[in-house]
């Protein structure tokens, strides 16, 4: 691959999978194939060829393929509905462990969904039983296991304020267990799980209303659209629409009919800046811009900046770099980098690099990459 713009997931370079692994791996009931491209597997539609892909069904299907696989120390690369994976164009040399469980189950209180899920289903089931708390992220895409790994947000909410618990595979001892969400490090767009190899979601466990209405309402954009005081409750299926129907006017639902959305969603997270950093940052962009209103958030560990709006104001609107361009910014969000139906993982990585170097011309701020990267050897 070219050079990255951003760290990229460590490429273990290992002993390919033998006839003998896929016999063991289809032992344990795993399907295997070895013709599938990681483009088809990803919602930006970019990535080369796997090695091998395993599918696997049940949730004991899952364990014991990752126990195979570890324990022979193959690499491997966890894809559930790939929405958050920006694979290079020379595949993955390793195992392709695609999570495709999907049961869902409600309890008082809770619902339990099987990590490959697909989270908007979810969503969609517990609004349609009248249950409340999970409406703010309606329609962000993949799956349920996946959304501890970068703590999803949304409107104002993040999963970790509905985290009842996880169950996870410890991918080193090989132990299954239930965790609470205080030992997952879920902080704004990540956790512990993030980057990292060490343990596998199987299910997650999620708080829910039962009196049919939603979480209190607070994001600014939702309450207007809602026509909603801040922090009132509202029947759960209101809510929900006005999210879906906000986040499809952003290019920010899936539909395959529209290159918008073939993307990663936001590419980048909104830079968090310390006091220190941000005086400097204000400065140059009112020595850039003049006298402007920076958007501006408080955040845990400082002030949250826009990065959709540091973007815009460096010089790349909606639609950059123009039609011709396999990969563009999204012409209704300038926050996401879209395929326009032959791009390349390169034309994306060139595009993010771009952007991402503008930005810190302009404003002398580094923008980071919110998906995983994924660059490996490739395959054979
Ligand atoms: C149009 C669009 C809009 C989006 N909007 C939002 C949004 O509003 N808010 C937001 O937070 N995100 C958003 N995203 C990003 C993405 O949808 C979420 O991060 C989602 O949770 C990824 O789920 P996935 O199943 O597709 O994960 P994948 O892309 O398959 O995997 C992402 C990472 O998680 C790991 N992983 C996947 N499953 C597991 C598991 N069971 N256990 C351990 N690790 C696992 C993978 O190995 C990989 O490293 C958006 C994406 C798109 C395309």
């Amino acid at each position: 691959m070219a050079e990255e713009p951003v760290p990229t997931e460590p490429a273990i370079r290992n002993a390919g999978p033998t006839a003998q692994l896929r016999q063991r791996l289809e032992s344990a009931g795993a399907l295997v194939r070895d013709d599938v491209a990681l483009a088809d597997l990803t919602t930006l539609r970019v990535g080369g060829p796997a090695e091998l892909c395993a599918t696997c069904t049940s949730t004991s299907v899952l364990v014991d393929t990752l126990r195979i696989l570890d324990s022979a120390r193959v690499p491997t690369l966890v894809v559930a509905g790939g929405s958050n994976l920006l694979v290079g164009d020379a595949g993955f040399a390793g195992v392709v462990v695609r999570v495709a469980t999907d049961r869902v189950e409600f309890q008082p209180g809770f619902v339990r969904a099987e990590a490959g899920a697909v989270w908007d289903d979810v969503v969609a089931a517990a609004v349609g039983e009248g249950l409340g708390g999970l409406e703010c992220l309606s329609g962000i895409p993949g799956s349920a296991g996946a959304t501890p790994v970068q703590n999803v947000g949304a409107y104002g909410v993040e999963v970790a304020s509905m985290l009842r618990r996880v169950r996870l595979l410890d991918r080193r001892s090989g132990e299954v267990r239930w965790v609470p969400p205080e030992q997952l490090g879920l902080g704004y767009r990540t956790s512990v799980l993030k980057h990292s190899d060490a343990a596998l979601v199987l299910d997650v466990e999620l708080e829910t209303r039962g009196d049919g209405l939603s979480a209190p309402v607070r994001y600014r954009e939702l309450t207007r659209t809602l026509g909603a005081t801040e922090g009132e409750r509202l029947p759960t299926a209101q809510v929900r629409d006005a999210v879906l129907g906000l986040r499809r006017g952003k290019g920010m639902v899936l539909d395959p009919a529209d290159h918008d959305t073939w993307s990663a969603g936001s590419f980048f997270t909104n830079p968090v800046l310390t006091d220190g950093e941000l005086a400097i940052v204000l400065e140059r962009i009112a020595s850039a811009l003049g006298a402007v209103d920076v958007p501006q958030f408080p955040a845990e560990r400082g002030t949250k900046l826009s990065a959709g709006w540091l973007i815009e104001r460096a010089g790349f609107t909606r639609g950059y770099p123009g039609e011709d361009a396999p990969a563009r910014l999204s012409t209704k969000h300038t926050l996401a980098l879209t395929n326009r139906g032959t791009a390349r993982a390169r034309d994306v990585l060139d595009l993010a690099r771009v952007v991402r170097d503008g930005v810190q011309a302009a404003f002398g701020v580094l923008l980071e990459p919110e998906p995983v990267m994924v660059a490996s050897a490739p395959a054979r």
